[in-house]
């Protein structure tokens, strides 16, 4: 029995949720009215004073995203337990060095705070959500060799399962999930009890409640050292696919971010831009068979955003590219939007996607954009 004993309490929670921020109202005026209680008990400051309240509790399992406005980016509810702060792989492109620390660093009392979140998760019986792990950094990145606060997180969640609907571990580093404590841990999550609240609906849709999603943008060693220089090399994320999906866990591979490639509009080269060509056609072909052999449902893709990083300059690498999609952006349309900037649909559809598409037509692999992958997963 949680809070919710008495209608008193409900009432509470929903003269809590009328002071949400309107941007949240997509999520918050649809659910029945306990889980709008719930909701705002779990996510809302409930001892301020304030007329309009923002989703800013702090929290480890907290909403997807912050500075997501759901009229624009209809997430819904969901989690994002980002374990670490900052992340080593320091990928050259990364979007979340727009507004996360540099410096990778792990969170002292992550533990604590997660049990503690998980209780709050129970007490206010907030309902069951898909948890995303982790958006903003990698759960797998060396420092959980040290402190191994995603095997916790996974083993903790296990314990918790009927708060989750899909649980995703999104990683460049899937070798770490072949150890045989996170392939118990990953079949456990795998599992849904009859007695979790969705069980039935994951049971008739034979949709799987978990899923790890691999990161694998290159098929070349060289291309992947010049934007994935601190992430493990391409031969170990395909050889860690192979075993999970040996294991019958069900991966994703994201061919993600997508970069322009040759042959250029205007009869114009990479190399006139002094970049490498990182993604040609044929290597982009070659991780889609991949994806195929090894049954990784579908893949998920996005183009790639040039982000302005909360301290210091771009990358030398990524201001060779922004001069590039100046380039391909014809008039001075580059759109700067949310901290990055960005191709215009047009041009990132023509130049970047369609070829894409088509090698994954040709090859019978469905793909999704990021944004759609995210929003259509339960
Ligand atoms: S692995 Fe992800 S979070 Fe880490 S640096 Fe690369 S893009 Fe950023």
């Amino acid at each position: 029995m949680g809070l919710f004993e008495s209608e008193i309490d409900v009432q509470r929670g929903l003269s809590l949720a009328s002071r949400v921020h309107r941007k949240y109202r997509p999520v918050f005026d649809r659910l029945p009215d306990r889980e709008r209680a719930a909701l705002a008990f779990y996510f809302l400051p409930h001892r301020s004073a304030k007329d309009i309240l923002e989703v800013t509790r702090p929290r480890v399992i907290k909403w997807y995203c912050p500075f997501a406005d759901q009229r624009t980016f209809p997430s819904g509810h969901r989690y994002c337990i980002n374990v670490y702060t900052g992340c080593e792989h320091g990928c050259e492109y990364c979007y979340a060095a727009g507004y996360v620390a540099s410096r990778a660093g792990c969170k002292n009392t992550f533990r604590a705070d997660l049990a503690k979140d998980l209780d709050a998760l129970d007490a206010y019986d907030v309902p069951s959500a898909p948890a995303h792990i982790s958006n903003s950094t990698d759960p797998l990145q060396p420092l959980e060799q040290e402190h191994r606060h995603t095997l916790y997180a996974l083993e903790t969640l296990a314990q918790r399962r009927h708060r989750f609907t899909t649980i995703i571990v999104l990683t460049k580093n899937p070798s770490a999930l072949t150890d045989e404590r996170y392939v118990r841990a990953l079949h456990r999550l795998s599992e849904l009890l009859p007695n979790h609240p969705r069980a039935e609906w994951f049971e008739e849709n034979s949709y799987p409640p978990l899923r790890v999603e691999c990161s694998l943008a290159f098929c070349d060693e060289k291309s992947r050292k010049v934007l994935d220089p601190g992430a493990p090399s391409v031969e170990s994320r395909m050889r860690a696919i192979r075993f999970l999906r040996k294991e019958h866990i069900p991966v994703l591979v994201r061919i993600d971010p997508l970069f322009p490639r040759d042959p250029l509009p205007g009869g114009k080269k990479m190399s006139d831009f002094d970049l490498p060509d990182v993604q040609p056609t044929a290597d982009l072909g070659r991780l889609i068979r991949f994806c195929q052999e090894v049954g990784a449902g579908h893949v998920v893709y996005s183009v790639a955003k040039i982000t302005r990083p909360r301290q210091g300059g771009l990358p030398t690498v990524m201001e060779k590219m922004k001069r590039l999609y100046e380039y391909l952006a014809p008039e001075r349309s580059l759109v700067f939007r949310g901290g990055s900037w960005r191709l215009p649909k047009m041009v990132a559809d023509e130049v970047v996607v369609k070829p894409f598409l088509e090698l994954c037509r040709q090859h019978a692999v469905h793909a999704k954009t990021c944004k759609s992958n995210l929003i259509s997963t339960p």
